[in-house]
């Protein structure tokens, strides 16, 4: 049994519309061991024959085997692995990566081979010295003369063995003595046993192999044998194995590492595809931490006013007496309401404006005319003095504290405790001062009031005893809605309707943290929506690269990468550069918030958000990076090896 059988071997192209047979019927036999030419003149379908006799190329018709295994009915990943176990090929363009070392282009078809990194690199060198270059380890093709160059691809037909090199016009792009020099090379190989066949036009570089076969317009039109072939050897065992579904681990590192290899050689364009990834990355985290420093903000200012507090004020629809004040809400609707389950204090209030007047000095401010229980209600404390207690209220004694702008404005050189001060007219004495407030939620100035006894206040001041609110504070908060329910039901059943409004700040804290989840909702999603744009970016690199990239995709199919190892390396390459984005969006976007933060404004970082939008980032070159990567593995080895 011969290596090599070929039966009838048809090969058909469809150029336009026309079908062209360019092989016509090739039976030819070959043994192991021989050194066979094949001569014919230009475009006699040499080259066809050696695309199908070396695996990267399917006949049309006929029947292939090989060491008596059907060649023909193998399908891609057993193809893959005869080119990389079997075969080693020889070009006349030697097909050398440009930007990888003369060891590492040797090296290459033992990476598809699953041999170690220093074994391989070990096993280059020694390939490269043997053939007079250990020089030039670290030489890219660009810097060998063209003789070295085509050593250095015998070195990589032999890098996994080369059972059978398959050489097309070895010589035709050498000068003569380099030429010489690499068929003295391919002859010992062929003494040392290898198969070799070699393609040629040229009679003189025929001659130098054992048996010549002659092809004609794709016939077979000769078949001379000049010596006869070293002895027969045994038949390697050819049985292509299964293949693992998954990459091991030293395969993924490998291809990690060619992929920094190649985004470092194009690293202008890697930079600005990361940046777009970087932009994207970095909006989202900035964006949701802007969101929710926002949020954050405003909770809290409205915890600061209590939300334990529930505030009963007169409907407005109802009937008005004079000056606006609604005819609503008693002082014994408070007492009655402090009677209620869950009810800590329910403090009434009434207030207006008053000129004041002390010491000479007239202004203008707001009076608070409220129970004794309005400090804890708002838990304020006092400066200096007393407040009021429920014996004043009861007295009507005609007591004032004041505030601290008021005692500013009223009372700048002297102790106001104990003086008098005229509101509207009426004297009251003041018995006490409350600290600092600052400003309320709203901006108003909480220091500029008057404080009196609500019984006082109702008798002399206002002349009348409709509330302006009642204010609650409950004890279990998460009771606060049955609370709130059973003070509306008790004062509809007293006032005999329903003529109340009743602001529930938990309720409010609910309102204002889901309007704020929605604007950190739609910041987030515009975030989102540039990481996409970024994850595009990449993608259209990634069809760039592969289209760039298409002989060198040739050249790792011809030496043996499955469709896998292309994928997986395309797409480790739009996952790399997407995760580096990703990395560097969180570090830009943290920076930023820092940055924002010292310019005072709100900002919370969210470690999920990052690792969530890290994780995408990612996700997206895998997604992104399917698409390309697919086209690159799904390329017929002999087009994309054409592709100079
Ligand atoms: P050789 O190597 O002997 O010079 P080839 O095998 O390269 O010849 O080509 C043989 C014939 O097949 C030529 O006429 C060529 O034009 C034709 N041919 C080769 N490849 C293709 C292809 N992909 N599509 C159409 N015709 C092709
Ligand atoms: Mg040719």
């Amino acid at each position: 049994m011969a290596l090599i059988e070929l039966r009838n071997i048809r090969k058909r192209y469809l150029t336009g519309e026309q079908q062209v047979e360019v092989l016509h019927g090739i039976d030819l036999d070959i043994e192991a061991g021989e050194f066979l030419a094949i001569m014919g003149s230009s475009g006699s379908g040499k080259s066809t024959l050696m695309h199908i006799l070396g695996c990267l190329d399917q006949p049309s018709d006929g029947s292939y085997r090989f060491a008596g295994k059907s060649v023909t009915g193998m399908d891609h990943e057993q193809l893959a692995w005869l080119r990389r176990e079997m075969f080693g090929f020889v070009f006349q363009s030697y097909h050398l990566i440009g930007t990888a070392s003369a060891w590492e282009n040797v090296a290459l078809p033992a990476i598809y081979a699953g041999m170690p990194r220093e074994e391989r690199k070990h096993r280059a060198e020694t390939l490269l010295a043997g053939l007079g270059l250990q020089e030039r380890l670290e030489n890219r093709p660009n810097q060998l003369s063209g003789g070295q160059q085509q050593r250095v691809s015998i070195a990589r037909a032999l890098m996994n063995g080369g059972k059978v090199i398959l050489a097309d016009e070895p010589t035709g792009a050498l000068d003569s003595a380099s030429g010489e020099a690499v068929m003295a090379q391919l002859q010992q190989l062929a003494e040392q046993g290898h198969t070799v066949i070699v393609i040629t036009h040229d009679a003189k570089v025929a001659a130098h192999a054992d048996r010549v076969v002659e092809i004609h317009d794709g016939n077979l039109i000769g078949d001379v044998r000049h010596r006869n072939h070293l002895a027969e050897r045994a038949h390697a065992n050819v049985e292509p194995p299964v293949e693992r579904a998954l990459p091991d681990l030293g395969e993924v590192r490998e291809s990690v590492v060619m992929a920094l290899r190649s985004l470092r050689a194009n690293w202008m364009r890697t930079v600005l595809t990361l940046l777009g990834i970087v932009i994207g990355v970095g909006a989202v985290v900035v964006m949701l931490a802007i969101g929710e420093g926002a949020k954050q903000e405003v909770v809290d200012r409205i915890n600061e006013r209590g939300s334990n507090l529930l505030v009963i004020r007169p409907d407005r629809g109802q009937q008005r007496v004079a000056d606006g004040v609604i005819a609503t809400l008693v002082p014994e609707d408070a007492e009655a309401l402090k009677k209620l389950p869950n009810i800590l204090l329910a403090v009434p209030e009434i207030s207006g404006s008053v000129t004041a007047r002390a010491n000479g000095k007239d202004i203008s401010t707001s009076v608070q005319a409220v129970s004794a229980d309005f400090p804890r209600l708002r838990d304020w404390r006092l400066e200096a003095g007393i407040f009021f207690d429920d014996q004043d209220l009861t007295r009507y004694a005609p007591v004032a504290v004041i505030g601290q702008t008021v005692k500013r404005s009223l009372f700048r050189n002297s102790d106001p405790l104990g003086q008098f001060v005229l509101l509207n007219s009426i004297p009251f004495q003041v018995i006490g001062v409350m600290s600092e407030q600052g400003a309320s939620g709203r901006g108003d100035d909480q220091d500029d009031v008057v404080i009196l006894p609500l019984t006082t206040g109702t008798l002399r001041l206002f002349g009348q005893n409709y509330l302006r609110s009642i204010t609650l504070a409950v004890d279990d908060i998460t009771q606060i809605d049955a609370t709130e329910k059973a003070a509306v039901q008790l004062l509809s059943q007293r006032h005999g309707k329903e003529d109340v409004r009743v602001f529930n700040m938990a309720s409010l804290l609910d309102m204002v943290s889901e309007t704020q989840n929605t604007l950190t909702m739609l910041l987030g999603s515009i975030a989102g929506i540039s990481l996409l744009v970024g994850g595009i970016g990449v993608m259209n690199i990634m069809l760039v690269s592969v289209t760039e990239r298409v002989h060198e995709i040739g050249i790792r199919m011809a030496t043996g990468a499955r469709r896998r190892n292309i994928l997986q390396q395309f797409l480790t390459e739009s996952v790399v550069v997407s995760a580096l984005g990703g990395v560097v969006g969180v570090l830009a976007g943290v920076l930023i918030g820092l940055l924002l933060a010292q310019l005072g404004m709100a900002i919370i970082f969210s470690v999920p958000v990052m690792v969530a939008s890290f994780v995408c980032a990612a996700g997206i070159g895998l997604l992104f990076g399917f698409a390309p990567a697919l086209k690159a593995a799904r390329l017929n080895p002999v087009e994309a090896l054409s592709n100079d």
